[in-house]
């Protein structure tokens, strides 16, 4: 995801970045799913993950009133086997299965580390990188040695006019240098790749850090400018000039948040659409050289362009005009340090980046051990060469075809729902219908895997490693603009545990990672894995018909394809979810953000609506007896409690707060108990009475 700017979204979860091992500000946050046979017809895999069940009985904490809190009813049983480890930000049913599978990666990874004359080219180069980022010892004697010669490069520069080729540099090697540069789909085209200009250069998770006035925002600001001081005294700096240098950062970095839109705003499309070009573009940034800034970056010297954010490159213009070039050289070495910080670099820049990054902000009592973090920067910067190896030994074929049929079967759904819509006319059905069958599925991995063979990995070059590959992806990106779009392409790789749909391609993708227990399995039933797979699959298909993606046709433009009259009543039924979540308070002091957790919120509600009508069709079509139990459940109340137990997740305050305050998703508690009380189907299955908590005195509905 380096230097690119696609439209892909909506990750079904967002993986959190103290999780995964990533402690830079940068790169944490700059880094977001028919019918036929039955899915236990086909044999399944191997069990990888023994003990783990979509639908777990022993979980069910009967103590609860499951018409009052249905997520504790689900899922107390769970909490109490699984305390959150100390080195987890939030510790749930999605990381039971991330750390399982990083346990396999690891295996491969450590194999491939053996430095035998018969491994392939991808072995030798995951392997390879492996073994140098757990060499500790050796990048503690390397110190700033790798960047050294970067930092000189800052420091030579004598003039703004040598500022534009700096950055340019800078951001090859995916350094967060003011904004953001790479290709993009044409939102008025979406079969033309150009180049897009987005905003950028900020340490903290995204600009509301800089604005919110609160007690604890302050305070988090404070601890950021003290956290930066630190990383210059330990590039050398003394305590002053480290100081002073800090607070430098500070200041330009609030200027650009002021001129940056919040989250919200930038969850519409239309407010990240201006064309231009290159020209037109290069005149409005009269103190930055958009022209030495091309030509460094091999970026196209001319042709259309998208100014994601003119409002911010304004602004970025004249802080560039009248800011000392000593401070903006103080930004760039910050920025050059935080993106290197982590297992590229020596332990005390190391720690330090975990205790702002992952401790402050989000709550980690300890940091991760180095082969977990090692593992998920092979996957994060080798992804396609480590999951190939991954889906071969653990992604049987029969697993793509048991999921394909299941997205078939919710799409039916969805074409049926899409046909009985009281409020929705006959001419934008047609529309509708027309964009859902044109939804390209993405099952496990590529057809086409990624082409590593121009990219050296030297063992024993952490750092070196690191950089050569984010120059790597940066020319890889770059390389797409004015080529035909390749729709094949993957946003997450094979052993990624999530899912997401990509508005402009209008696909699909679910990886080989996440298609495995607790999620969906062979050796259990259509209840279990229609309520939970079944509803993650109709969650990724409702998002081409969210509020955000409501706007994009069939073939991912950006362009208007409902009438004004279903616009409308789309809009109003969404305002009553954005009204639902706005109420919650999450922590003390902090609400859910209705607006920003809309497109997710519709996507809960929507998916698990398919999932449930896509479920039924089959039962009934099976002749399944709905008063039959097992494990003393009926089929239906087995159904609602796979969807709940997916979700249960024990979050650290921190974490929680970072969550309603930047997350487009809601917390895992309220993806289970508000979206269920929307659903007068779950309140009949338990027969909870009309006054009961999980039953909404105005349910929601839009799809
Ligand atoms: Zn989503």
């Amino acid at each position: 995801m380096l230097g690119s700017l696609a439209s892909y979204r909506c990750g079904w979860i967002v993986l959190i970045a103290a999780q995964v091992g990533l402690v830079t500000g940068a790169l944490a946050f700059g880094q977001g799913l028919t019918p036929s046979t039955s899915p236990g017809a086909i044999p399944a895999r191997a069990p990888v993950t023994p003990g783990l069940r979509v639908f777990d009985a022993s979980l069910v904490d009967k103590t609860v009133d499951p018409c009052e809190n249905f997520y504790r009813y689900s899922c107390n049983g769970w909490f109490k086997r699984n305390p959150l480890p100390a080195d987890q930000v939030a510790y749930g049913r999605f990381t039971e299965l991330y750390e399982l599978n990083r346990q396999h990666l690891k295996e491969i990874l450590e194999a491939a580390a053996v430095p035998l004359d018969t491994r392939t080219p991808n072995e030798q180069k995951i392997g390879d990188e492996y073994a140098s980022c757990m060499d500790m010892a050796a990048v503690n004697k390397l110190g700033l040695t790798p960047v050294k010669a970067e930092l000189d490069r800052i420091d030579e520069v004598k003039n703004a006019s040598a500022l534009a080729a700096l950055v340019a540099h800078l951001q090859m090697i995916g350094v967060n240098a003011f904004f953001s540069m790479g290709s993009s789909q044409d939102y008025a085209d979406s079969s033309s790749v150009i180049t897009s200009y987005g905003s950028g250069g900020l340490g903290l998770p995204e600009r509301d850090y800089y604005t919110r006035t609160d007690a604890t925002s302050v305070e988090q600001r404070k601890q950021y400018v003290a956290h930066v001081k630190t990383m210059f005294k330990l590039a050398g700096e003394r305590d002053q000039e480290a100081g002073r240098d800090a607070d430098a950062v500070m200041a330009i970095e609030t200027r650009l948040a002021n001129a940056t839109l919040t989250i919200t705003e930038q969850r519409d499309p239309q407010s990240l659409n201006h064309p231009t070009d290159v020209a037109k573009f290069s005149k409005e940034l009269t103190h930055f050289s958009l022209g030495d800034f091309v030509a460094e970056a091999h970026a196209p010297t001319a042709g259309k362009v998208n100014e994601a954010e003119p409002k911010f490159f304004a602004e970025f213009n004249k802080l560039v005009a009248d800011t000392p070039l000593d401070e903006i050289k103080a930004y760039l070495r910050w920025h050059l340090l935080d993106a290197y910080g982590g297992t590229t670099m020596p332990e005390s820049f190391d720690h330090e980046s975990w205790n702002f990054y992952s401790h402050i902000l989000n709550g980690a009592q300890k940091q991760q051990e180095r082969w977990k973090r090692c593992t998920s920067r092979v996957d994060r910067e080798l992804g396609e060469a480590l999951g190939q190896a991954y889906v071969e030994k653990y992604f049987p074929p029969a697993e793509k075809q048991r999921t394909l049929e299941m997205t078939l079967a919710i799409e039916q759904a969805m074409d049926k729902d899409i046909a009985g819509l009281d409020w929705m006319s006959p001419e934008t059905k047609v529309k509708a219908k027309e964009k859902l069958h044109a939804v390209m599925n993405k099952i496990g991995y590529p057809d086409k895997w990624r082409d590593y063979s121009k990219l050296e990995i030297v063992r024993g070059d952490s750092l070196g490693n690191e950089m050569r590959v984010r120059e790597f992806e940066f020319a890889r990106d770059l390389a797409k603009i004015g080529k035909p779009v390749d729709k094949s392409e993957w946003q997450m790789s094979p052993p990624t545990v999530n899912a997401y749909y990509d508005d402009q391609m209008n696909n699909v993708n679910f990886p080989a990672g996440y298609l495995q227990p607790p999620f969906f399995s062979g050796n259990e039933d259509d209840a279990a894995n229609f309520g939970d797979m079944g509803s993650t699959i109709g969650h990724e298909l409702t998002h081409g018909f969210d509020d955000e993606g409501r706007q994009f046709d069939k073939d991912g433009n950006l362009k208007d394809w409902w009438t004004k009259d279903d616009e409308q009543k789309f809009t109003e039924r969404a305002e009553c979810m954005v009204m639902q979540y706005d109420t919650i308070e999450a922590v003390p002091g902090v609400h859910l953000n209705g607006k920003l957790t809309l497109g997710e919120n519709l996507a809960d509600l929507g998916g698990l609506w398919l999932g449930w009508l896509a479920w039924l069709d089959k039962a009934q079509a099976a002749h399944l007896d709905m008063n039959a139990l097992t494990d003393g459940y009926t089929p239906d109340q087995r159904f609602w409690i796979a969807y709940a137990q997916q979700w249960c997740t024990q979050t650290r305050p921190e974490q929680l707060r970072s969550q309603a305050e930047g997350d487009p998703h809601a917390p895992d508690e309220y993806r289970t108990n508000t979206v269920l009380t929307d659903l007068p189907e779950f309140a009949k299955s338990f027969s909870c009475k009309r006054a009961a908590a999980m039953v909404a005195e105005k349910p929601c509905r839009v799809w």
